[in-house]
């Protein structure tokens, strides 16, 4: 198992709280490094709604879920702190003042530590059917990074939320088709969208089968040729030709380890004071994994947080840094006049 140098700061989670927590680290002169379960930061922006478009972060009238993980990261990175992905945190050891997370692979010890799980490690929810397994990755795809990688493909998506209803639109025009099949008639997605994917498909531009789910994969040289859907009132198969199957099932969350820490932890969130604290010494939290009175769950509250956390987690570290962090417009950290 590989051991990484000490931190004075180890930060769970690359979410827009986590990202936000490593820039404003290194701002304050301390060196720390960000953990993410998943293979790439920003999330739930960047594995829920990388399209969409946020409208309440100051300063952007409007941003893409994506580019302001993209802004985030590169504001992070300016100091060079390292952001370690694929590394879910499954264990916590304490010795000496010194904290050491432990993933499956890696241990990384820091003098604290700082929770920005968000709402947990989350994974997409895999297809139920086995001939879908063999696919992952090689035709069938539970996150949709780039949009054009489908041009001129036949997509099938499969789910009735907002997803399967948001990408079935926007592939619209970019695929060569797109077909939404879904297991009931009831969706769980905005009714403008569904309206749009509806009144496309009445058009012929696109198809949704209701109560229909995938019945098998065909494959020819190696790669998706056709699948099978199962129409599962009349018991029926038909076969649609497809290159490409987007599962939208939602995503299952799960905190794991976090909650066995002796955190006071109610429902999932740890309660926290108003300076981030967790109740166990050298812990602070913050972004949607927390909660205390009057707690918005929002990007805009992570990144206060955020300040919060780091700020008082350097004074624990540095007792003789203030926790007041100054400007940033005066700090010499950025080429600025430090008053
Ligand atoms: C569809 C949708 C639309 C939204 N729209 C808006 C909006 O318009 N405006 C707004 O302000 N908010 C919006 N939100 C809410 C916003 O996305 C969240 O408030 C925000 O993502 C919380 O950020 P965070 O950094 O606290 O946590 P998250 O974004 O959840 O990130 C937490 C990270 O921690 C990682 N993690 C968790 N546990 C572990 C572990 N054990 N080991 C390693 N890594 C771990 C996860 O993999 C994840 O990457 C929306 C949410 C959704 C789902």
């Amino acid at each position: 198992m590989a051991t990484h140098e000490i931190r004075d700061l180890s930060i769970i989670g690359a979410g827009p709280a986590g990202l936000f927590a490593l820039f404003y680290a290194g701002m304050r002169g301390a060196t720390a490094q960000i953990l993410d379960a998943l293979p790439q930061p920003g999330g739930q922006l960047a594995a829920l709604y990388p399209e969409k478009l946020i409208f309440d972060v100051a300063g952007y009238p409007r941003v893409l879920a994506k580019d302001l993980v993209q802004s985030l990261t590169q504001q992070a990175g300016q100091f060079g702190q390292p952001i370690h992905l694929g590394q879910r945190v499954v264990g916590l050891e304490e010795a000496d003042g010194v904290f050491t997370l432990v993933t499956e692979t890696d241990r990384f010890p820091s003098r604290a530590v700082i929770i920005a799980a968000g709402i947990g490690a989350f994974s997409p929810r895999r297809l139920p059917q086995a001939c879908a397994e063999p696919w992952y990755g090689k035709g069938i795809h539970d996150v949709v990074l780039e949009p054009k990688q489908f041009a001129g493909q036949h997509v099938t998506i499969i789910g009735g939320g907002d997803s399967a209803f948001d990408w079935a639109h926007q592939l619209e025009g970019v695929s060569r088709s797109i077909t939404l099949v879904h297991r009931s008639d009831r969706f769980r997605a905005h009714q403008a969208t569904v309206d749009a994917v509806m009144a496309s498909a009445a058009a012929g531009r696109s198809a949704v089968h209701t109560f229909h789910e995938l019945a098998d994969v065909i494959a020819e040289d190696g790669r998706i040729a056709a699948i099978e859907l199962k129409d599962i009132k009349a018991k029926t198969t038909k076969r649609i030709p497809c290159d490409v199957v987007l599962p939208m099932l939602g995503f299952v969350s799960d905190m794991g380890a976090l909650l066995t820490w002796g955190l006071q932890v109610e429902k999932d969130e740890i309660h926290v004071t108003q300076t981030m604290e967790t109740g166990r010494p050298g812990i602070w939290a913050c972004g949607d994994v927390n909660t205390y009175p009057g707690k918005l769950k929002l990007i805009a509250t992570g990144f206060a947080e955020a300040c919060v956390a780091v700020n008082q987690a350097v004074h624990w570290v540095y007792p003789d840094k203030k926790v007041n962090p100054g400007h940033s417009s005066n700090l010499a950290v950025f080429g600025q006049k430090d008053d």
